[in-house]
């Protein structure tokens, strides 16, 4: 076991080994600060290798024109949800903006200064090619000068991904107005899709995600930085039912996420007559389940053990 990526303490626990990938990775839980972290993690050429074209896709867009469609609809939501309270011409910075839908978005219906930061590489050259007008960085968190103080900042299913959360989250204190607001979204390892469906949850995103942390823990370790809770949002429509369509596929089929490689556009489909045949029942398949997974994200959205979260906090540094 290695130090851990948060806070950098040893005595490592083992959580469970992952068996879906021909690389031994595992989940290792840190005792002091209570993170779920991926081990070991990955290494330059690995992290490159994920976030080439087999993430974002090689087209315009992410995914198949159906399902950007239902992305852009709960986009909607999401920014009216983020800026809300957010005054005219406020400073707004998306981290990990992909390829720039949301700031996009925010430009078409807001009067607001918005900026963007995606690691280079596709992603950040697609939101190049798509920017409607935000100022696009490219590049690592901790290390890129912003113009701050920013009033809002928005990372959306990023901080998982960081190879530096700590130093990640202390530079977010730097660029973050007092009072300022900041929307994460993150994978509740406390979620029931995480303990059913283990090394097959669709959101463990191996070797992507290489950190987790049940909710009362993040929100704890938020508050220790002076981020207070205002807001926590268990209910996606977008994230949580198909988690659990995907993970079931997972258990079900020898291929692991066939039909989220599928939507995405990246995939040159050569697919061949057996594929096809797959790819129909994993179709049949959410057509079936689709209506159920939906009431189920209702449910554990009340019980809090939802497949996602979304935060919100608000900046309070103490004076001393
Ligand atoms: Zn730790």
């Amino acid at each position: 076991m290695k130090n851990c990526i948060f806070c950098n303490q040893k005595e490592q626990q083992l959580v469970f080994k992952i068996k879906t990938y021909s690389f031994p990775w595992k989940i290792q839980k840190c005792p002091f600060c209570k993170a779920y972290e991926l081990y070991p993690t990955p290494t330059e050429k690995q992290f490159n290798e994920v976030y080439n074209t087999g993430y974002y896709g090689k087209g315009k867009t992410k995914f198949n024109p159906l399902i950007e469609f239902f992305v852009d609809i709960f986009r909607g939501m999401r920014a009216s949800r983020a800026v809300k309270g957010i005054q005219k011409n406020a400073k707004i910075l998306d981290v990990g903006c992909g390829s720039g839908s949301f700031l996009n978005f925010l430009k078409k219906k807001y009067s607001f200064e918005l900026t963007g930061l995606e690691i280079e590489g596709d992603a950040a050259l697609r939101a190049k090619d798509n920017n409607k007008g935000f100022t696009l960085l490219t590049g690592f968190l901790k290390t890129t000068d912003f113009k701050a103080p920013f009033d809002l900042i928005t990372m959306y299913h990023v901080f998982e991904h960081l190879l530096t959360p700590h130093e990640d989250l202390e530079h977010i204190k730097k660029i973050i107005n007092p009072n300022g607001k900041l929307v994460i979204s993150i994978p509740n390892i406390d979620s029931w899709q995480a303990s059913i469906f283990k090394d097959k949850w669709f959101h463990l995103d191996v070797p992507r995600h290489l950190i987790f942390f049940k909710p009362k823990d993040f929100k704890k370790m938020m508050q220790s930085k002076n981020f207070e809770i205002n807001n926590e949002r268990y209910i996606s429509w977008e994230q949580n039912p198909y988690g659990y369509i995907q993970s079931c596929l997972n258990c079900l089929s020898k291929k692991h996420n066939f039909l989220y490689d599928f939507l995405k556009t990246n995939v040159k489909n050569s697919y061949k007559k057996r594929d096809l045949f797959r790819l129909g029942l994993h179709i049949l398949f959410t057509g079936i389940t689709l209506p159920l997974f939906l009431v189920l994200d209702i449910l554990e959205s009340i019980f809090k053990k939802s497949a996602t979260v979304e935060y919100t906090f608000i900046y309070r540094p103490k004076n001393d």
